[in-house]
């Protein structure tokens, strides 16, 4: 049975289709005529340099506002998109709409880093790299302002066609970032092989370093363990990164206590709740302009722009 998925998109069933199949059967309908219907858009959050304290830039992170399910997070769809080829549409409108969003900012007066994320299936296409460099031009934006996130896993998967890629795109002048870092199976010295910039720990290592704090499940000598043996990951991370001279920053950030111990390990900039949740382009101009000023020991209260 052909069953009308609205539009012209008709979904045979197979009768072995379970509910999850369905939904995500439906989902992809809808995610494929939202680009086209203007439902996407891009939220930023603040990247926060540990040593002045004050923002460096943002990450640009899609949004998916339907008229039927409401908000929908990246981490529902996002994989939808890539197992039906909608990434590249999506990937590609983001790309665009994070350059026409930077160029807003410099008009005023705004010189904001923007991160960029890429996924995999990006990476595989031939045009990636003309697709960018167009959209720079579109909104005269200086490559030095944009930064693409590729998670680690995504750069090892056929490590030799993505250096080629990588170093494709870092000739354009733009910067590269290794994501989701330590979630993934690769070492640094491989890594090393590739164009990185800069490297974002993963926030499972962040939520580890003060688990004593908070976790009551667990006795208070596991926490400390666990708190120890991440302490130690993070250090390590840091240091080798420094040694190959990546920039390094700490995912989801959410307590004072991890910030200070991070700020101990060297970590360079900070990304997470406790400065402040991605926010829509208006809400981020408003947050920046408050915290203009701001000093190392006085972070920004941010849920008032929440
Ligand atoms: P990511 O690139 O690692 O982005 C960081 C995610 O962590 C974001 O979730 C952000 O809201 C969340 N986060 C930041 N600080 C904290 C914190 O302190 N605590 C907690 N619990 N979470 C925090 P979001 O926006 O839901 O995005 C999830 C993932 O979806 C992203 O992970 C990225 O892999 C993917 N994604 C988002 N936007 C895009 C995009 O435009 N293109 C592609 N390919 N993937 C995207
Ligand atoms: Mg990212
Ligand atoms: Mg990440
Ligand atoms: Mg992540």
């Amino acid at each position: 049975a052909a069953k009308r998925m609205g539009g012209n998109t008709y979904i045979f069933y197979d009768p072995s289709m379970n509910l999850a199949d369905e939904e995500m059967m439906a989902l992809q309908s809808e995610l494929r005529v939202a680009v086209e219907r203007g439902e996407l858009m891009l939220h930023y959050q603040p990247k926060i340099d540990a040593r002045t304290g004050k923002i460096r830039g943002v990450e640009a992170l899609v949004r998916w506002n339907s008229p039927t399910r409401g908000m929908v997070s990246p981490g529902k769809f996002i994989p939808v998109a890539e197992r039906f080829g909608i990434i590249i549409d999506v990937g590609n409108w983001v790309i665009n709409e994070a350059c026409r969003q930077t160029r807003e900012w410099m008009t005023q007066g705004m010189r904001l880093k923007v991160a960029i994320n890429l996924s995999v299936f990006q990476l595989r296409m031939d045009n990636l790299v003309d697709y960018i460099d167009a959209a720079m031009k579109r909104y005269e934006i200086e490559p030095s302002l944009l930064i693409f996130e590729v998670t680690e896993s995504a750069a090892m998967e056929d490590p030799k066609a993505t250096r080629g890629k990588l170093k494709a795109i870092k000739r354009l002048g733009v910067s590269l970032s290794i994501d989701d870092f330590g979630t993934g199976y690769s070492s640094l010295s491989y890594l090393r092989q590739l164009p990185f910039q800069q490297l974002k720990v993963d926030r499972s290592f962040v939520i580890e370093l003060d688990r004593d704090q908070r976790d009551e499940v667990s006795s208070f000598e596991e926490n400390q363990k666990q708190n120890n043996d991440a302490l130690a990951i993070v250090d390590a991370i840091v240091r080798l990164s420094h040694a190959l001279n990546y920039r390094v920053v700490a995912e989801g950030v959410e307590t004072e206590r991890q910030k200070e111990i991070l700020m101990g390990l060297n970590v360079d900039e900070f990304q997470g709740f406790l400065f402040s949740k991605p926010l829509s382009p208006a809400m981020l101009a408003l947050w920046a302009m408050g915290e203009d000023g701001n000093i190392l020991d006085d972070f920004p209260p941010t849920q008032a722009f929440v």
